[in-house]
Order: structure tokens, then C-alpha cells, then sequence
């Protein structure tokens, strides 16, 4: 705790609504912890935010202590980029109210809500905001990157439902940024991350879904890889924008719903939703759930709001993660070789990947609409070299390097959400040029000291 003391913090604390902590309070060893357990990081005072005020005094506290300040909504940076050590931590946890206007289809969101959070109070009215598909993931930090899932086909990103955002900036102010307000800072934020200062509410669109939807997961022997992967890729051509595919590839997990006996053995799977009426859904998943011999099929008629939390169970707190990412235009054969041939190496029971589909109406929103950069891929890759403990982490690290160094070829960019720590070209490379550049000027103009810099960073032009 170089720069700042007890004291400092005690100040703070005087006037602050939430919680300010410091390493010997109680308290402060469970709230500086993150979802990644690879990341072990000590910040001096942990300022655990209540209202938009205390966001403002924590930003200016930061500021005027010269300290690193690093902000966190649901803590699942997959590089950790939400704590840091010695500096100040923004945790924007407390801040979890949802309110729902089902009437006008409208959400609002303090930004320390989870994902979880937002579909159970929105599923009750049967609507739903189009967001990611891990249910204890933050809203905020999924939100400011672009937001992919389920339902993007059909309603586009996460970012393409948002009305508005509120970030306090760097100076501690409260700007209001939304289509007919600060357009340029609001093009940046859906997009940008938290480059600009620390968003306090979300406004969305909701749009009617199930809450009953066919979905789930067939799977087959990874034996059996390039034949599935050449049946979902002739499957999903020119298919319906209901239909949102992922293609996984992992050991089978020890959960309830899979048998004992295949339990630990490589898999491929092809999971998806359909976002429409659930029998036509079931229709539009026979073919695939048909191709050659399935080692278990749960795809079924269920609410909307199990199978956002489906992946949960495989992506536990505390675990040690690692990703490494890239986009594909086109599953060729050539892809497909390198898929199944990685795909036969994992050994670890919490690696995996996931193969996402992209178009539909992401695809049709105007490049230069909004930050985010990609639209017009066809994939997703993220590969995810993942252990329960410290043990074996490497090996599981250096087979996601392997993986994503084999599809090279193939890379046409990558979504920013899923880089780790990866040096500034490769953001750049995230963005492309001009949306880094007009990205740039925003920064200068909103945060020329770069205060917010614990992120997949910007510099000042
Ligand atoms: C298990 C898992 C599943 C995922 N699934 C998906 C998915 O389905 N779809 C998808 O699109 N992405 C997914 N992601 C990636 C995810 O979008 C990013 O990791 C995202 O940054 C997480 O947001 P968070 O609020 O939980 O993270 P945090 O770690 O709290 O924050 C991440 C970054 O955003 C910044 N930030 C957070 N809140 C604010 C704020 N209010 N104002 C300004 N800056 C802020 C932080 O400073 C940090 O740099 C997943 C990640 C994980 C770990």
C-alpha cells in the first residue's frame, strides 16, 4: 500500500454509502477475490459502491491518491483486468437493482448485476434481453464489449438493445450517453469497454422470448468429429435466425444428466436454442440430433432461464482459466481438420471449446453503428485451457496456444471480450483501424489521463 494509508481510506469512508475496505478488515478477502482463480491480486481499499455518489467519490478518491484504480461488475475479466494490487478497487457489486416496465418493454440495470440477476426478473414477463450465456457473468463488463449469446441471431448483440448508459467520468461527472445524447461517447461505450468511465445504469430493450424454448445439446464421440462438423455446418447454412448454434468440445462432465459410463470421455456437441415456437424448433433440430450415432441427446422443451445457466456447472469460481480466441469466416475442411484433430487432445476434465455461430441480425447492424467489431464474421472460437487447481494449469494453457495457432491460418479477427492480457496490437486488432482511431479520439476527449486504463486499453490519441 504504497501511495495511500488506513487514513485515506478512513476519509473516504466518512462519506460513503457502501463498504470501504482495507486489508486487515473482515470482509476484504472475500470481495478482492475474482471469478478467475488464476488471478491473485491484493488492491490497497476496496471501495464497495451503494449509489452512483459513491462511484463519483471512489473515481476522485482514485484520482486525487494517484492510485491504479481497477473497476468490477461481475469480476469475470477473463485476464483479471477487474482487480489489481496495491491500487483502488471499484466494485460495483452492490449496485444490483433491476426494474422491468413490461409494458413498454424496457429494462433498467445498476451495473453490478449478474446476468442471472436481469433474466429471472425479465422471464417472468417472457421477455429477455439478449446477453451471454453464462448466468453469473456481469451485465456491465459483457454490455461495454458487445455482448454474444442465444438470442443474438434473432435480436442482435447485447449492445444493439441498449437505450442508454450512464458512466461517471474520469473528472467524477455523470454524463448520460444514448442515441440522441453524447452519440459519439454512446457509439464508444457498445463496444469500447470501460474506457470511458465507469458506467452506474444500463437501459435495454427487452424482446419477447419463451419462457419455454427448445433447446439443449446432442452429443457424439469426439471419434465421430468431422462427420458432425460437417453435418452442423451444411445444417446451419442460410438457417433461420431463431436458430443459435455452439459447437463444444470437452471431456463429458460428471453432472446428473450425463451417464456414468461416458463421464470423463471426449465428447463433441452441438448445444443451441431455438428462440421461436417451441415445436417448430423441435422440427428444425431433428436433422441435426439424427446425424450418425448420438451418445446422449438433451435437447427438450425447457424454460429459457435453465438453459441460459446450462454452462454454469463448467465454469466454476476460483478454477484456473485461461482463453485464447479467434473469428473464422467459414467452417472449411481445412478448419474443420485442425477442430477435430485439437479437439482429441484435451486431457483436462475443465478444458473445452466453444464454437459459436454468428449473422443473423448482429450481422445486418452497420459496421461503424457501434464499437463493436465483427459483425460479419461467421465463428467465434474461444478455447479455454482450463484446470480446477494450480495443477496442470500450463499444459492446459499451452494446449489453447496450440489450438489457436493451428486455425491462425483461418483468423480473421477476434472479439474483445474474450483477450487476455495480449499487448495493444492485438487490441488494435480487435477493433481494426478506423474504429480504433475514432476509439482513440473519444478517449482523449473522455479520459486523456487514460485513469481508466485496467481494461482492454485505449490510449489518448
Ligand atoms: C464464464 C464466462 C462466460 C462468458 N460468457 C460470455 C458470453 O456468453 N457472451 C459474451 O459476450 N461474453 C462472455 N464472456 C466474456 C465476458 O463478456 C467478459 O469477461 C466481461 O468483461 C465480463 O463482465 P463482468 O462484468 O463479469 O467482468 P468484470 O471483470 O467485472 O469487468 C470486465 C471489464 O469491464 C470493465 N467494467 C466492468 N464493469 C464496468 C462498468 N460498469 N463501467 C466501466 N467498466 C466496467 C472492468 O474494468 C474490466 O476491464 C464470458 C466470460 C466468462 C468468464
Amino acid at each position: 500500500m504504497a501511495a495511500v494509508g488506513d487514513p485515506a481510506a478512513a476519509a473516504l469512508r466518512a462519506t460513503f454509502e457502501g463498504e470501504v475496505l482495507v486489508p486487515a478488515d473482515g470482509g476484504y478477502e472475500e470481495h478482492r477475490r475474482v471469478w478467475n482463480g488464476s488471478i491473485d491480486r491484493h488492491p490497497a481499499v476496496i471501495a464497495r459502491c451503494a449509489s452512483v455518489a459513491d462511484v463519483r467519490a471512489a473515481v476522485r478518491f482514485g484520482r486525487d491518491h494517484r492510485l491504479t484504480i481497477a473497476v468490477r461488475a461481475g469480476g469475470h475479466s477473463f485476464p483479471g483486468l477487474s482487480t489489481c494490487d496495491g491500487g483502488l478497487l471499484i466494485d460495483l457489486r452492490p449496485m444490483n437493482e433491476v426494474r422491468v416496465d413490461p409494458a413498454a418493454r424496457v429494462l433498467d440495470a445498476q451495473a453490478g448485476v449478474l446476468l442471472r440477476e436481469v433474466d429471472e426478473r425479465t422471464q417472468e414477463h417472457g421477455l429477455a434481453v439478449p446477453a451471454g450465456i453464462v448466468s453469473h457473468t456481469g451485465l456491465a463488463g459483457l454490455t461495454l464489449g458487445g455482448g454474444i449469446g442465444w438470442i443474438m441471431r434473432k435480436y442482435g448483440l447485447t449492445i444493439d438493445s441498449l437505450l442508454s448508459a450512464d458512466p461517471v467520468t474520469a473528472d467524477g461527472d455523470v454524463v448520460r450517453a444514448g442515441e440522441d445524447e453524447n452519440a459519439e461517447l454512446f457509439w464508444g461505450l457498445r463496444g469500447g469497454g470501460g474506457n470511458f468511465g465507469v458506467v452506474t445504469d444500463f437501459r435495454f430493450r427487452l424482446h419477447p422470448v419463451g419462457p419455454q424454448v427448445m433447446a439443449g445439446a446432442t452429443f457424439w464421440s469426439m471419434d465421430d468429429a468431422e462427420e458432425v462438423l460437417r453435418a452442423h455446418r451444411d445444417w446451419i447454412t442460410d438457417c433461420a435466425d431463431e436458430l443459435m448454434t455452439i459447437v463444444v468440445q470437452r471431456l463429458a462432465p460428471a453432472l446428473p444428466v450425463v451417464p456414468a459410463e461416458l463421464v470423463g470421455r471426449p465428447v463433441i456437441a452441438v448445444a443451441a436454442c431455438w428462440a421461436g415456437d417451441v415445436d417448430e424448433g423441435r422440427e428444425v433440430l431433428q436433422p441435426m440430433r439424427d446425424v450418425g450415432s448420438p451418445v446422449l441427446d438433451l435437447f427438450a422443451p425447457k424454460p429459457f432461464l435453465a438453459h441460459q445457466q446450462m454452462f454454469d456447472p463448467s465454469f466454476r469460481h476460483g478454477c484456473s482459466y485461461y482463453v485464447r480466441s479467434c473469428d473464422v469466416d467459414v467452417l472449411t475442411d481445412e478448419v474443420i481438420d485442425v477442430v477435430a484433430e485439437h479437439g482429441r487432445m484435451i486431457t483436462s476434465p475443465m478444458s473445452s471449446i466453444a464454437l459459436w455461430q454468428l449473422g443473423g441480425a448482429v450481422a445486418r447492424v452497420a459496421d461503424d453503428a457501434t464499437a463493436f467489431t465483427g459483425r460479419s464474421s461467421g465463428f467465434t472460437f474461444d478455447i479455454n485451457g482450463n484446470t480446477p487447481t494450480a495443477d496442470g494449469f500450463e499444459d492446459q494453457r499451452q494446449w489453447a496456444r496450440d489450438y489457436w495457432t493451428a486455425l491462425a491460418p483461418f483468423h480473421t479477427g477476434v472479439y474483445v471480450n474474450f483477450l487476455m492480457e495480449e499487448g495493444s496490437s492485438r487490441v488494435r486488432q480487435s477493433y481494426g483501424d478506423a474504429t480504433y482511431q475514432r476509439l482513440r479520439a473519444l478517449k482523449q476527449a473522455y479520459d486523456p489521463s487514460n485513469v481508466f486504463r485496467l481494461n482492454q486499453n485505449i490510449p489518448p490519441d
